[in-house]
């Protein structure tokens, strides 16, 4: 929108209230519904802002919300996003809401010209596939974002390309499952060749990309990223349970066995990888012989994060008409539980950073602390140090001095290469 002489204003003074929406969990489509409830009470008396309601969940019920709440003038699935800069000009034009759904066919070639912003001028996003094909259970994502679809590698290049021209310095590879890139197009060209492709770009620094899926995991891709020292050891694998029997029920397609030995491959092959997890508790059915599992995974691998979450049911999935849908107290028990646990495990992988010399990207200032900044290193790990505004975006050395469960604190010893 920007590119078109809008600018951000606080929600008090917006024309229109952009809501970019997920459909993962109940909880986050609670939310948006309440949050729209009060944009249009205020729309209601002052006939503004306008709310554009964007993502899975104006894909999955956006219509029954523009319904429910006048205020809404333009509602856009996820495949749609190069309409809705348009849309929101002719919706507040005329006043007339504007719906932009999977019914309206929008080749992928459409979603190569989205207009996008970026806020950093040294990190970059770029998404390089869209859908899932795998239909977990539980997840949602196959029915509201649709079925996997690669774009094409030269395009993904040619905006590599131009980010690196710009001054950026860190790209991330965005999909639901990135490792999945390419097995729809048959040309034979897969995520390893484009992580070789992407990395040996002049220019970049850093290569990440997220989400990865343990079956679609394998070698090629461990080799590229072993001999590219761009390309960062940090690598999101969910797991989401640590019994064979949920894991069956999920549909995963792998056991605890054989996400063990993948484990297990990868730090052998990139030492000083970081590891990170996404894992469900309380999926239907999970006994606490099953959570024990899990919990028993988590010690075995030591990841540096565990993204938890509590099992959501959501409507059209199989898993929501399983019987045996746990209670919320046992699902709160079981999250509580994984996190207290991982937290401690997060404090001892980040204490072995004390003292050691790491290069950081700096992005910006830290959310909490006056004056200090925050960085990343290719591991991933937040470093919060003292520095100047002139260092943000920079690569620079620090030592690392002081270990959180979240961060770590450092010292400047020189500015990176
Ligand atoms: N594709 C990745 C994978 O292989 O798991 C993850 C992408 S998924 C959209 C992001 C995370 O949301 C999942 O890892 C899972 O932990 C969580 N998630 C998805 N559906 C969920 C549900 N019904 N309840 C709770 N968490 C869910
Ligand atoms: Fe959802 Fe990930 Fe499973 Fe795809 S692989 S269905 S995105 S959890």
């Amino acid at each position: 929108m920007i590119h078109r002489g809008w600018e951000e204003r606080p929600d008090s003074e917006a024309d229109v209230v952009i809501l970019v929406t997920c459909s993962i969990r109940e909880k986050a489509e609670q939310k948006v519904a309440s949050e729209i409830g009060r944009y249009d009470a205020v729309w209601k008396r002052t006939g503004s802002p306008s709310v554009a309601l964007i993502g899975c969940m104006a894909q999955r019920i956006g219509a029954d919300m523009a319904k429910k709440f006048r205020c809404v003038k333009l509602v856009s699935g996820p495949r749609h996003l190069g309409l809705v800069p348009q849309g929101i000009e002719d919706a507040l034009n005329d006043g007339r809401a504007r719906f932009f759904m999977d019914e309206d066919p929008m080749a992928l070639e459409d979603l190569n010209v989205v207009p996008t912003e970026r806020l950093s001028p040294v990190k970059a996003y770029i998404t390089i596939t869209y859908g899932c094909d795998r239909f977990c259970s539980y997840c949602i994502v196959p029915y509201v974002r649709g079925r996997l679809q690669s774009r094409r590698h030269e395009d993904i290049l040619d905006e590599a390309r131009a980010l690196a021209l710009g001054g950026v310095l860190e790209i991330t590879l965005l999909g639901q499952n990135v490792d999945a890139y390419g097995k729809d197009r048959r040309d034979g060209y897969g995520f390893a060749a484009l992580l070789r492709d992407v990395s040996s770009v002049p220019g970049i620094r850093r290569l990440r990309f997220a989400t990865s899926h343990p079956r679609d995991f394998d070698k090629d891709i461990l080799d590229v990223m072993a001999s590219s020292p761009s390309i960062c050891r940090a690598i999101n694998l969910p797991v989401q349970s640590g019994s064979d029997r949920i894991l069956r029920e999920m549909n995963r397609g792998y056991s605890a066995e054989e996400y063990l030995s993948l484990a297990a491959s990868i730090r052998s092959i990139l030492p000083g990888v970081s590891l990170t997890t996404d894992l469900i508790v309380g999926f239907p059915g999970e006994t606490e012989e099953d959570f024990r599992d899990s919990v028993a995974l988590l010690r075995e691998v030591k990841f540096d994060i565990v993204h938890t979450a509590a099992y959501s049911p959501r409507e059209g999935t199989r898993a929501a008409l399983m019987p045996n849908q746990l209670d919320a107290r046992t699902k709160a028990g079981r999250l509580n539980e994984v996190n207290r646990i991982q937290s401690a495990i997060a404090r001892e992988l980040n204490e072995a950073y004390v003292g050691r010399e790491i290069e950081i990207l700096v992005d910006g200032y830290a959310p909490k602390g006056e004056g200090l900044l925050q960085g990343r290193t290719a591991t991933d790990k937040v470093v919060i140090i003292n520095g100047a505004p002139e260092d943000i975006g920079r690569l620079m050395n620090v030592r690392i001095t002081r270990a959180g469960n979240w961060s770590l604190e450092g010292e400047r010893v020189g500015t990176g290469a």
